[in-house]
């Protein structure tokens, strides 16, 4: 079995609740979505073993292992990789787009959706993630109040977050924030704000310049 990447780096986790915690990443190459702003696609591919992968990741010596991509959940023998990972003690996160709920979820320790409102009708009640630790939307447009509010009702997590879009080297954080407020606002059709509040999410590792 081998597997298609883009690269095993060390590195410190940049965006969420775990910001700041030293991780090794498995960047796995391709994706279900193909959204206008992804910058993994100019990323070189490798195609390595698993036996290859396991030693890549015990040479960093991190017990964090960060699952990412491209969309890990499209990833043929991924069952086998978290299941050899957990045999040597990692702790296990996943970072998916939310788009396919596959049973191997169960065997991560921390799941991070992040849902792309560009692909909003790529998200079936019954087929999308409906349980995460946290949601991590970006901010890819200001009227997309509605489509936030909906993922929160469809994913039960404990932390909702929203990032700034980086296009073409511009981080947007205006209309990240402007979101942020129309968000934690109580809707005009009633109720109250929600609680916990959606917080904002730094994509770190961008404004540091860190991989
Ligand atoms: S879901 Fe993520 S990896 Fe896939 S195309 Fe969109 S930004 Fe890129």
């Amino acid at each position: 079995m081998t597997y298609r990447l883009r690269s095993i780096f060390s590195s410190l986790q940049g965006e969420g609740r775990n910001t700041g915690m030293p991780a090794t990443f498995i960047r796995f190459a391709g994706c279900n979505l193909n959204c206008p702003w992804c910058d993994t696609r100019k990323h070189t591919k490798e195609m390595l073993s698993l036996s290859e992968i396991t030693r890549e990741v015990e040479k960093r010596k991190n017990r964090a292992v960060i699952i990412t991509g491209g969309e890990p959940t499209i990833v043929i023998g991924l069952k086998d990789l978290l299941l050899a990972l957990k045999a040597r003690g990692h702790w296990l996160a996943l970072e998916t787009n939310g788009t396919r709920n596959i049973p191997e979820i169960e065997l991560f320790d921390y799941v991070a959706v992040s849902p792309k409102y560009f692909y909003r009708n790529r998200y079936a009640e019954n087929t999308m993630v409906r349980k995460a630790d946290e949601v991590r939307i970006v901010a890819e447009d200001e009227a997309m109040v509605g489509f936030c509010r909906q993922m929160r009702e469809r994913i039960e997590a404990k932390d909702y977050f929203i990032s700034p879009l980086e296009e073409g080297g511009k981080i947007h954080y205006r209309r990240a924030f402007n979101l942020l407020l129309k968000l934690n606002s109580a809707p005009k059709t009633g109720g109250e704000a929600p609680w916990p509040p959606w917080s904002l999410s730094i994509q770190t590792h961008k404004v540091l310049g860190i991989k």
